[in-house]
This record gives C-alpha cells, sequence and structure tokens, in this order.
C-alpha cells in the first residue's frame, strides 16, 4: 500500500496490483491467443513474441514501474502497451471471433476498474493502432469461425480473469474502507490526549441532547479547566504542561463510566458528558475525579500544585438548543474560578451554588 500523506511514490500499490493481474491474465490468454494462431502456422519470429508478451512482459513492465520515478505514469504507459499489444494479436489471429472478443473485452475490463473512462477510451485507442499494425504485418483475412478446441481455450481467460480482477478489486475497496474508518477517527481525536476533540465532542453533546428530549431523560455535562495552566507551561515549559494534559485525559479514562464521553474543548479545558446521571451524582463524580487528579498531579511532581475547576450543568428540557446546555456549564464553570478555583460547581435553576462535596 501506499504510505498516507503521499510518502510513497504515486502508483506504486497499482503497480503490484497489477503484476499479479497481468501475469496471470497474460498467461491464460496464451492459452487463448496461441489455439488461435496455431492454424494459420505463424513464423517462429511471432510464437517468440507471443512467448515474450505472456511471459516475460508482465514482470519487465513491473520493473519498469517499479524503477520508475513516478510508477503510475509507467503504468499507464504499460497498460497502453498491453492494450496494443493487444489489438496486434486481434489482427494476427485473423479476427476469429471468440478469441479476438475476450482479448479486446478482458482488456477493457482490466482498463475501465484501473483508471475509469479515460483509462478505456486510451485503451480503445492502443488497441485500434495495435490493430494498425497487425493488419500491416500480417495482411489478414478474417477467419469467420471458431473450433472447439479454441473455445476450450478461452474459456480459462474468461472465467478465472475476472474472478481474479473482481478480488483484487474487493481488496483494494475493503482497504479503502478500513482507511477511511481509521481517518474518520482520526478526525474525530485529539492528538495528544486521545480523547474526543472539540467538535466530535460537540457532536455527541447535541446527539445527548436530543436523546434526552425525545426520551425525557436526564443527564449532566461538565467543563473542566485546569487552574492557573498558563503559569505551568511558563514556569516549567510547554512539555510539562503537555504532561498535565495528558495525565488529565488518563485520570478522565479512567474515572468515567463506559457510557460517559470525555473530549478535549480546547487547551486547557476538558468536557464530560455524564448521561442518565443526575446532577448530585455527576458532583460527586466529579469531585472525585478532582481530587484523585490533584493527588495525582502532586505526586508526580508536588512543586507543580495542579488543581481543577469544574463547572456541571444538568438538562433542562425547556432549552432548544444543546449549546444553551453548554453555557448553563459554562456559567458554573465561571464561578467556581471566580470562587477561588479548585472546586466543582453546579449551575441549578438560574442559581449556581457551590457543591457541599468538600471542594476547597
Ligand atoms: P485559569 O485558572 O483562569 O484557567 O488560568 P489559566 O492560566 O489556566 O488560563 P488560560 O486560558 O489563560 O491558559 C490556558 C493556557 O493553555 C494558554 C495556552 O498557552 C495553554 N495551552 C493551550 N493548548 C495547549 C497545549 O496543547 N499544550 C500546552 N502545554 N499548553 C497549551
Ligand atoms: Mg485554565
Amino acid at each position: 500500500m501506499e504510505k498516507a500523506g503521499g510518502q510513497g511514490r504515486k502508483g506504486l500499490s497499482l503497480a503490484r496490483r497489477l503484476h499479479t493481474s497481468r501475469t496471470l491474465g497474460l498467461a491464460l490468454g496464451l492459452l487463448c491467443v496461441g489455439a488461435a494462431m496455431h492454424p494459420l502456422g505463424p513464423p517462429p519470429w511471432v510464437w517468440a513474441l507471443m512467448l515474450f508478451n505472456a511471459l516475460l512482459w508482465p514482470h519487465l513492465a513491473f520493473q519498469w514501474a517499479r524503477r520508475a520515478r513516478v510508477p503510475y505514469h509507467a503504468e499507464h504507459r504499460n497498460l497502453l502497451i498491453d492494450a496494443f499489444l493487444g489489438g496486434f494479436w486481434v489482427a494476427a489471429m485473423q479476427f476469429n471471433p471468440l478469441p479476438s472478443a475476450t482479448t479486446v473485452s478482458m482488456m477493457a475490463m482490466n482498463n475501465v476498474a484501473i483508471g475509469g473512462l479515460r483509462f478505456l477510451l486510451a485503451g480503445l485507442a492502443a488497441q485500434l493502432l495495435g490493430i494498425g499494425v497487425g493488419l500491416v504485418v500480417f495482411a489478414p483475412a478474417f477467419v469467420p469461425p471458431t473450433t472447439p478446441l479454441q473455445l476450450y481455450a478461452c474459456l480459462p481467460l474468461l472465467m478465472l480473469y475476472p474472478l481474479a480482477l473482481g478480488w483484487i478489486c474487493f481488496r483494494q475497496a475493503y482497504t479503502l474502507g478500513l482507511h477511511k474508518r481509521e481517518l474518520l477517527a482520526l478526525s474525530r481525536t485529539d492528538s495528544l490526549t486521545g480523547l474526543l476533540n472539540h467538535g466530535a465532542w460537540k457532536d455527541r453533546l447535541e446527539i445527548e441532547f436530543q436523546r434526552c428530549k425525545s426520551l425525557h431523560k436526564g443527564a449532566a455535562i461538565a467543563l473542566i479547566d485546569i487552574d492557573h495552566f498558563k503559569a505551568i507551561n511558563d514556569t516549567y515549559g510547554h512539555g510539562a504542561g503537555d504532561i498535565v494534559l495528558r495525565q488529565l485525559g488518563k485520570a478522565l479514562k479512567q474515572n468515567l463510566r463506559s457510557a460517559d464521553v470525555g473530549g478535549r474543548y480546547g487547551g486547557d479545558e476538558f468536557c464530560v458528558i455524564l448521561p442518565d446521571m443526575p446532577l448530585f451524582n455527576a458532583a460527586q463524580a466529579m469531585e472525585t475525579l478532582r481530587e484523585r487528579f490533584s493527588f495525582l498531579a502532586y505526586e508526580q511532581n508536588p512543586a507543580l500544585n495542579v488543581s481543577l475547576s469544574i463547572g456541571l450543568a444538568a438538562f433542562d428540557p425547556s432549552h432548544a438548543e444543546a449549546t444553551q446546555w453548554l453555557d448553563d456549564a459554562d456559567r458554573a464553570l465561571y464561578e467556581a474560578k471566580s470562587g477561588g478555583r479548585n472546586r466543582v460547581m453546579c449551575y441549578s435553576d438560574g442559581k449556581h451554588r457551590r457543591e457541599a462535596l468538600g471542594s476547597v
């Protein structure tokens, strides 16, 4: 696979895929074309060219593409050579219907699978050119009947090649699907803490808000902010600040229930959704987090003196939008800060009250 971020050379994985399909397709094609050519008694150089095309060319083409600066461009050229030679053999077989149709259609299938309409049309043009050259070289007559032997010689290509190409396409689609899911997960994750990032968490808040509204359920949200975090950065450096942020992310993961949704709201601010949890219980859970985190941070580095301010708000059915819920939690956080920091505050009925849970 080409590496993400443009590190891999463009088309290297395409060249690998084509090496497999070309090796198989041209080996099976040798049976088909050979059976059609045999009754025509072609000269030795034609047999040699046929063997070269069927058995050596796939590996030569791969090496050519592998060593190219842009393998994708090299493979584009290789596919045109495939198509040209295909057209050449169609003329050489004197347009024997079944082998000719098999050759042309298998190549068309290959080209359209690799490069869509553009490759299909370019391939057709190269095939026409190949037919033209074949006409000049062989001055063929038209051979209308296909013998039973020639028919059987075409069957392996007709039956096996579409299967192989289908399998290759399926595997590619599967891998792309995996990459897509990985990228989506990355785009929703905060790289420093591994928690949901701002946008992803707000999406979950919206979902929880709608769930509470439609099912008449309750829930609480918490906004958590590190106290005087700027001072930690300024005094001990950005790296030490990052460690504290990571520690808080870890503490959130360890202290939340599996249904709770933690995120990094931005900077030194974190956020949690606590579904189906009354405000009082949510305040207790956050109080535990606050105490444990202060203790953990003190254990790591007593000089840092890290503490948390936490604002909580319960779901309010009278709110029309999830952002109002967030505003409630923000107001409670503001109260926690202005009340002296290192504490949990709840927003309730327009009044902020300090939780009687032993906050400092
Ligand atoms: P308060 O108690 O009022 O919350 O004070 P504070 O210093 O924590 O508040 P403020 O919002 O002014 O500081 C947040 C700081 O967080 C400012 C910013 O430089 C820092 N910061 C934001 N993102 C990161 C990060 O990813 N890593 C580190 N180390 N610092 C960050
Ligand atoms: Mg802060």
